[in-house]
């Protein structure tokens, strides 16, 4: 199964609630096969995206769609809404139009975030960040697409955009962007990766300059730097840190800065002098912290 299929299965597993369902269904109404009072539906090679859309339509409307599969090398499944007022009572609710996204479902943060999600279920592909770091939306060539693309930019998101056909295609090639936008859909799983990933080949194109025997090393220096990273970015996300000793946010800023360097370049790059295990001690507790922050959140 393709890097996208993994991604969209772990996606499915979260349930939208209250505000956010309505929200996700939105995004995934727009941009799939057809939405219109003479026809709502999705047709898709993902069954979980299919089971989604119509778990979706009954809990925001109350509406039962059976999944039909059909296609023979590759099976495509599809659903649809078969009464003409329940439709109708769909295109109304969303306030739909062909041209713009209507901005008063997705008012709040969380709902934004949600109708990505719902989004990028129906028409986003990802590659594997191990070959090439791509996320793309493929659209349909009209003024809606414009108007996800205002969507996008106002979430600090900013695709490059390009022809295919009749579609067009909305992309990402930067990884800190793919980053952002993993993160923002919530998955999660992958936005580790991608961070380990990332800090894996700057490792190890550094390794391959010196040419010295540290690879060995390098799968340790990784797992440290990013269990460092993610601690940070939670600590600045609950603006926890700040609320630290000054050595430790300084110690974060400079792990921040440099994600793949090792505790030996951290320490040379130090404004105040440091030694080795001095920093590292200062890393492992932001860790710690970090943990038990995690940890009494969950209790919650
Ligand atoms: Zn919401």
């Amino acid at each position: 199964m393709s890097f996208s299929y993994d991604v969209k299965s772990e996606l499915c597993k979260i349930r939208s609630s209250g505000c956010c369902k309505f929200a996700q269904f939105y995004g995934m109404l727009l941009f799939s096969r057809a939405f219109s009072v003479d026809c709502v539906s999705i047709a898709t090679e993902h069954e979980i995206v299919c089971s989604t859309y119509t778990h979706l339509l009954n809990r925001c409307f109350n509406i039962h769609a059976p999944v039909e599969t059909s296609g023979q090398k590759r099976n495509t499944f599809k659903a649809s809404v078969q009464g003409k007022i329940d439709r109708k009572r769909i295109v109304t609710y969303f306030g739909h139009n062909t041209t713009e996204i209507n901005d008063e479902i997705i008012k709040r943060d969380c709902c934004k975030e949600a109708f990505l999600r719902g989004v990028f279920l129906v028409c986003g592909i990802i590659v594997d960040p191990n070959k090439d770091y791509c996320v793309e939306f493929v659209l349909p060539d009209s003024p809606i697409c414009d108007s996800f693309v205002k969507f996008l930019n106002e979430l600090n998101l900013t695709p490059r955009i390009s022809k295919r056909g009749n579609r067009k295609i909305v992309y990402f090639k930067d990884s800190d962007q793919i980053e952002v936008l993993l993160t923002k859909i919530k998955a999660s799983h992958y936005t580790l990766e991608l961070m380990s990933i990332k800090i894996y080949k700057d490792i190890r194109n550094k390794v391959n300059r010196k040419n010295n025997c540290e690879t060995a090393n390098i799968s340790k220096t990784v797992a440290a730097a990013v269990e460092q990273t993610r601690a940070i970015e939670y600590l600045e996300d609950t603006g926890l840190l700040y609320m630290l000793p000054a050595e430790l946010v300084s110690a974060a800023m400079l792990r921040k800065i440099n994600p793949s360097s090792s505790l030996n370049e951290l320490c040379e790059r130090s404004s105040d002098p440091i030694t080795r295990s001095g920093l590292n001690h200062r890393l492992q507790k932001l860790v710690a912290i970090a943990k038990e922050e995690m940890e009494s959140e969950k209790e919650e």
